[in-house]
This record gives C-alpha cells, structure tokens and sequence, in this order.
C-alpha cells in the first residue's frame, strides 16, 4: 500500500523545497503538468522501510503577489489535498512568522479528521526557535522546527510521519484480509467501472460487507459466491463535473496507482466506443510495471452494432494484443456492465490467475520443459562466444521470478529474453500473469 503525504501551506514557505529534500531529487518519478505557473509534481520516498507518496501542492502565486490572502485555487488545492492524504504536513515560515493567511489555512485543515503536522520552516541554526510561540496558537499537537534548505530537524519530523503512517487502517485492513484476492476495477473515468460494481452487487444477494471507511473513500464490497471470495474494489469517486478537473485528473492517476499496488488482479476496463487508446496502454504497462495480474474488460459493447459479428471482435483483440506486447497473453472479455452481460466468468478467471501468479514451478519440471527449447534456440552468439544456458529455477519470491544461469549473461539480449517469456508462458500457463526473467553468470 502506497500512502500519500501533501506538502500544504501559503506560497513560498519552502514546500518544495522541502519536496525535493523529501525526495531527494533524482527519484522523482512522474511529472503531472499543472498548466498553472510550474508543474505540479509528486514523488516516491522511503523512511525507514516505510513508502510513501509525496505531493507538493504548491504550484500556484497570487497574481499580485500578495502572499497575505487566501485565493481560491490555494483554497482548492488545500482542499483536494485534504481528501485525497493520509497525512498533511502543513508548512510555516519562521523568518517571516505568523500571518493571517496561516491561520485560515490552519481553520480549513482543523476541519479534516486527517493527521496534520506542522512544520516551521526556515529554523536554519536554530537561533530563531525560542520566537515560535505565536505559532502554537495554531493548536496542532505535533510541531516540528526544520530547515528544508539545510536538512535540520527533518529526520525528526520524518520519524513522526511514519510513526503515522504505520497506524493507519489502511495498514491493519490489509492483515486482516489477508489470503483473500483483492480484485479492482479501474480504468478512465466514464468506461463503467462502478455501473460494474454496482452489476455485481445486484446480481448477488450475497454480497454482504461494505467494509470501507478506511482512509481509502473507495467502495470496498466482500464477495462471496459459489466459492469465490474475493474483496472487490473501484477506484474511487472522481468527480466528473468539477471546475477543478486538471487537479482531478491528477489525484485519479494517483489514485490508480494506489489502487494497482493494493490490488493482486486488476480488471482494466476499455470503452469499446472509445477503443483502446494510449492512455489504456500506459495504465497497462503500470499494472505490468507492479507485477500485478490482469484482466482487459472491454465495456459498453451492447453500443457497437453488430456487436454479434466475431471479427470485430477478433480484431479488436489483435489490435490490443500488438499494443500490449510481449505481454500478450491477458484475458480479453466484451461485456456490458449495464446489461450485465459476459459478466459471470470474470470473477473465475480472476481466482485463475490468481493462483497461477502464486504458483512455484518445481525445478526439475521447469528444466525438463525448458531445457529442450534452450538447446534448439540457443541465444544467437557474440563476438564468436558461444552462449548457452545450463540451469534455470524460479525464485521464492511472491510474484513469478525466474533466473537462467549462463556463461555469459551480459551478452543475451532483450528479444531472447521476450522469446523465453513467451515459452514459459505458454508451457506453464502464467495467462494474465507478469514474470520476470533474469540472467546470471553460473
Ligand atoms: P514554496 O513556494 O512554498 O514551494 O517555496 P519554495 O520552496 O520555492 O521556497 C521559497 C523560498 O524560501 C526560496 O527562496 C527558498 O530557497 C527559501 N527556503 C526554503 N526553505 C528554506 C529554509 O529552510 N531556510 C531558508 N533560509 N530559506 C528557505
Ligand atoms: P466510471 O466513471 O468508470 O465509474 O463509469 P460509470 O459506471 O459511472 O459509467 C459511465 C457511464 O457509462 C454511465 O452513464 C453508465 O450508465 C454508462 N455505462 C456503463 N456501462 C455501460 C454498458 O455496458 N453499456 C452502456 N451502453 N453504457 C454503460
């Protein structure tokens, strides 16, 4: 589970530089463009064995400069920053001190039930920290002192931060169902991923629990049938209609990636109208990216007239196939959420794959099949080195790994690699599965 943390507080109170600091910047990993004065940015970090996601919700200047008013898109952005994280550090300046528009920030985020930290910043040698007693009148229970420029007192916050984090629901929710699959539904907003939910609530009365009210605001349902259980979950509400779309769009990636690195199976639903589009791949290649299996689900395909006729189908299915490769081998399912249609073998291909992607080949079987391949399709040799392969196990890791001993693993290339994919996943059945190949030296 990825937790997320916002940076909050009037502009130039040091948020990002404390972002970078934080980060650390070279391990910034995606750039969202915010079209407002400087691109708005989160990052991945890592405390004490604890990740988490970091947002800088900066990004925006009064147009008069003046820093002494609340305007409405720091208003806005405070406000999505409150829904939307586990934890906000709420950032002040202490060369500067208090100002008004401190204590609304302060009033808006009192009104959250999320954990708040505030941190004064710009405590560079720590000659000014006997002056800070106005900002106790903010009333926050946890209060740092650091210098984002030089580092001083961050380590501390970053200690209380993750003391937080660790007791999050969040954290207890997943032990306690544990050994249950969780399955998710995403996709873009409008594809049908909650008309979905909703289809597979409806059609059975046994779906008991709603067990949200976590930190996560998502519709989390129990589902249990004919011997299925599975925690069944969308990514949650995005607003449609909203003025403040950009900022909208950016928490529903966000959310997405939450969502896949919680999830074992992911349901990736395309809108058949719509087709497959390069926003569908890139979600794609994050779920490949965090080893997590999938399911492509093409919705809405009651709108498609002669939605009886095969080879649109099949066509379909190669166009997506080219686009997704080499991990190819992925469920391909036309449904209608609406109608309810094709909907019943979803939830049993789903626990399939989730066995599968828990499954350990024996050694001996997996070089009895393999070792044959290795010897008629040799990786093609270099600079006159003959390149051969003598051993391969799979690893004891929870998602499938497999390592290939070689005498020279530097020199095997990316398609031979693609190549004995394909054949372990064709031998050993990993559909919807993605593996890993690795090479060492024996
Ligand atoms: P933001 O608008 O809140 O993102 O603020 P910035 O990170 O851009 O910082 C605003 C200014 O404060 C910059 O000139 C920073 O160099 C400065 N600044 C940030 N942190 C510190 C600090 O710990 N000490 C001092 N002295 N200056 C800082
Ligand atoms: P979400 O944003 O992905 O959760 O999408 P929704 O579930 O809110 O659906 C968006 C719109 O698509 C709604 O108007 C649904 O009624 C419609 N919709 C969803 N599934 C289907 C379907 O299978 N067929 C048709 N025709 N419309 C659908």
């Amino acid at each position: 589970m990825s937790y997320l943390v916002s940076i909050v507080g009037r502009p130039n109170v040091g948020k990002s530089t404390l972002f970078n600091r934080i980060i650390g910047k070279k391990k910034a990993i995606v750039h969202v463009k915010s079209g407002v004065t400087r691109d708005r940015i989160y990052g991945n970090s890592e405390w004490n064995g604890i990740h988490f996601s970091i947002v800088d919700t900066g990004g925006y200047n009064p147009p008069n400069n003046n820093i002494d008013i609340i305007d409405t898109e720091i208003r806005k952005q405070i406000l999505i920053a409150l829904k939307e994280s586990d934890v906000i550090l709420f950032l002040v300046d202490m060369e500067i001190g208090l100002l008004d528009v401190d204590i609304e920030i302060s009033k808006i985020l009192r009104k959250c039930k999320k954990s708040i930290l505030l941190v004064v910043n710009k405590v560079d040698n720590g000659k000014n920290i006997y002056h800070d007693t106005d900002f106790f009148r903010l009333g926050f229970n946890n209060y740092y002192c650091i210098s984002a420029i030089n580092g001083s007192g961050t380590g501390e916050m970053l200690d209380r931060l993750i003391e937080i984090l660790k007791e999050l629901v969040v954290e207890k929710k997943v032990e306690e169902i544990g050994g249950i699959p969780r399955f998710s539904v995403i996709g873009r907003p409008n594809v049908g991923k909650s008309t979905l939910i909703n289809s597979f609530l409806d059609k059975d009365r046994h779906i008991v629990t709603n067990i949200s009210g976590t930190t996560r605001d998502s519709i989390d349902v129990f589902y249990k049938k004919l011997g299925y259980k599975c925690i069944l979950f969308d990514t949650p509400g995005v607003r449609k209609k909203s003025k403040i779309s950009e900022s909208i769009e950016f928490y529903s990636t966000m959310k997405t990636v939450r969502t896949i690195k919680y999830t074992d199976i992911c349901f990736l639903m395309v809108d058949a109208v719509r087709g497959w589009e390069s926003q569908d791949r890139n979600i794609f290649r994050l779920i490949e990216k965090n080893q997590k299996g999938v399911i492509i689900l093409i919705n809405k395909w009651d709108l498609l007239h002669n939605n009886k006729n095969c080879s649109i189908k099949r066509n379909f299915e190669i166009f997506i196939k080219k686009n997704i490769a080499p991990f190819d081998n992925v469920p391909i399912l036309f449904i209608s959420a609406k109608n309810k249609d094709g909907l019943y073998n979803i939830i049993p291909i789903a626990y399939h794959i989730f066995r599968k992607r828990k499954k350990k080949l024996k050694t001996n079987l997996l070089n009895r099949v393999m070792f044959p391949i290795l010897k008629k399709n040799p990786p093609p040799s270099i600079n006159k080195k003959l390149i051969t392969i003598k051993y391969c196990t799979q690893l004891p890791t929870y998602t499938p790994k497999f390592i290939f001993f070689s005498n020279y693993p530097q020199y095997i290339k990316e398609s031979y690699k693609r190549f004995i994919e394909n054949k372990i996943r064709y031998h050993f059945d990993f559909i919807g599965v993605p593996i890993q190949i690795f090479f060492r030296k024996k």
